[in-house]
């Protein structure tokens, strides 16, 4: 009796929503090839070495539902042997001290994520819970979350806390994430209990799947970038890579729905598919800039997040050597700022990061640290190729049979980053397993 020959996968991209679906298909008995177009795997979830720190080539090695989340129950039911330490505490937020404060330096304070509201007058503190009550029970189905609170109450802290959170979590403002999705995200980060950090950081989570993938018979092809996707009446049936044709059942891409959309080959223009394109339109990357910074001593002195809502641009700064020492060489820090940076800003990425390094200098006054590296995040190499709440439209399908889209540019509803691309991916090997 003949065998039934396996289903072919190809995947274009090694991140890690390439590589959890390639994984995922591997011990699910298909035939899985991953072409990446760069020398190393990864894309924006691995570390580069320099000067023996363990920087990454994008995320903060941050992990937003730590060791309970949709990322982490994943890589568990896959066999991904990976500690991911719980940051506590989750956050602190550092706001201007008041007359009276002690415990305060350089004329700020720090105070825990769950303490938010303190900052409030009591009729505000009362409004905010009786509107978060009710925004549960009905969700609004339209509007920001600025526009959200901002109708009922007028606060100059509440704007600067949820452009802080949102900048570092999301890299969007307050004023650029729906309601829904804020809601969504806030609730998941109180249920998963927040944040942790991976030992080894992102590169152990990669190389983990990497092994899997391949002690599994998947191939994994480095610096072969995939020109075109063949698409033969409405399925995807391969794609060209340096002129040639590898065929296979099913592509799996890790580029984003615009990428893959310009890799398409022979597509007829059906009704659904140009509704597809108009959905197109809406997606919008977000970016954002990274400062990462060295020292001798630990410069915020825990695993969480400083949010930092009183910065002119930093949003928050994580020192990931407080739970993994490895990350730096013996006895350095590594300590990391991220801030978002606004569409309207694009064009004046310098004075933006001008601006950050400025705050980092009043945040840190008065302690030594040394500026290691500073990374831009945009266009093609973004913070999420779609911005949190803009790629809820445009899911996992595309109008094309058989092509799927997996990554941040097709994130699960109410998934922060990485653990929005879990989601994406889990609701892809619903539709293909
Ligand atoms: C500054 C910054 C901070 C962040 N911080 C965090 C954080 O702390 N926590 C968190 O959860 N998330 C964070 N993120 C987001 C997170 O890094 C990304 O969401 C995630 O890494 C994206 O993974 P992906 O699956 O979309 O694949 P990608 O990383 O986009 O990988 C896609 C791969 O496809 C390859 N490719 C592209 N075109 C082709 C082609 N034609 N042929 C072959 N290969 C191709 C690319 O080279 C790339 O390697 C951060 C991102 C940035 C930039």
């Amino acid at each position: 009796m003949n065998a039934v020959p396996k289903p072919r996968v190809i995947v274009i991209g090694s991140g890690l929503g390439g590589f959890l679906s390639a994984a995922k298909l591997v011990q699910s008995g298909y035939e899985v090839e991953v072409f990446e177009r760069l020398p190393i795997i990864g894309g924006r979830f691995t570390n580069t070495k320099y000067r023996g720190f363990s920087l990454s080539t994008g995320a903060l090695h941050m992990i937003p539902h730590g060791p309970a989340g949709p990322l982490a129950q994943m890589l568990k039911s896959l066999g991904v042997d990976v500690n991911i330490v719980r940051s506590d505490p989750m956050a602190l937020i550092r706001l201007p001290a008041k007359k009276g404060d002690t415990d305060y330096t350089n004329g700020y304070k720090d105070i825990l994520f769950r303490d938010f509201s303190k900052p409030l007058s009591a009729t505000n503190k009362l409004k905010i819970t009786v509107l978060t009550i009710v925004t549960k029970i009905f969700p609004p189905k339209k509007g920001s979350l600025e526009e959200w609170f901002t109708r009922y109450i007028k606060d100059e802290w509440l704007v600067k806390l949820a452009d802080s959170f949102c900048g570092w979590s999301l890299s969007l403002k307050g004023a650029d994430i729906y309601t829904k999705e804020a809601f969504m995200i806030f609730s998941n980060l109180y249920r998963y209990s927040g944040p942790g950090i991976p030992i080894g950081g992102c590169k152990a989570i990669i190389d983990a799947l990497a092994d899997i993938i391949t002690l599994n018979g998947g191939i994994i092809h480095t610096g072969e970038d995939v020109s075109g996707i063949l698409v033969k009446d409405g399925r995807a049936v391969g794609v060209t890579v340096n002129g040639s044709k590898y065929t296979c059942d099913i592509v799996i891409s890790n580029i984003g729905h615009i990428e893959t959309n310009r890799l398409c080959m022979n597509i007829k223009t059906s009704g659904e598919y140009l509704q597809y394109l108009e959905q197109l339109k809406k997606i919008k990357p977000s970016a954002g800039v990274k400062i990462c910074l060295a020292a001798d001593e630990p410069l915020i002195g825990h695993g969480g997040v400083l949010l930092t809502p009183y910065a002119k641009r930093i949003n928050g700064i994580n020192e990931v050597t407080n739970i993994d020492p490895n990350l730096a060489p013996p006895g350095k820090h590594l300590a990391v700022s991220h801030q978002c940076v606004q569409w309207n800003k694009l064009n004046e990425l310098e004075h933006e990061i001008d601006l950050g390094l400025q705050d980092i200098e009043d945040i840190f006054a008065g302690k030594k640290y040394e500026i290691l590296l500073i990374q831009s995040h945009s266009g093609e190499w973004p913070v999420n190729r779609s911005a949190s709440g803009f790629d809820v439209n445009v899911k996992n399908a595309t109008p094309v049979k058989n092509l799927f889209i997996v990554g941040d540019g097709a994130k699960g509803e109410g998934g922060i980053e990485v653990e929005g691309i879990a989601l994406g991916v889990a609701n892809t090997m619903k539709m293909i397993l």
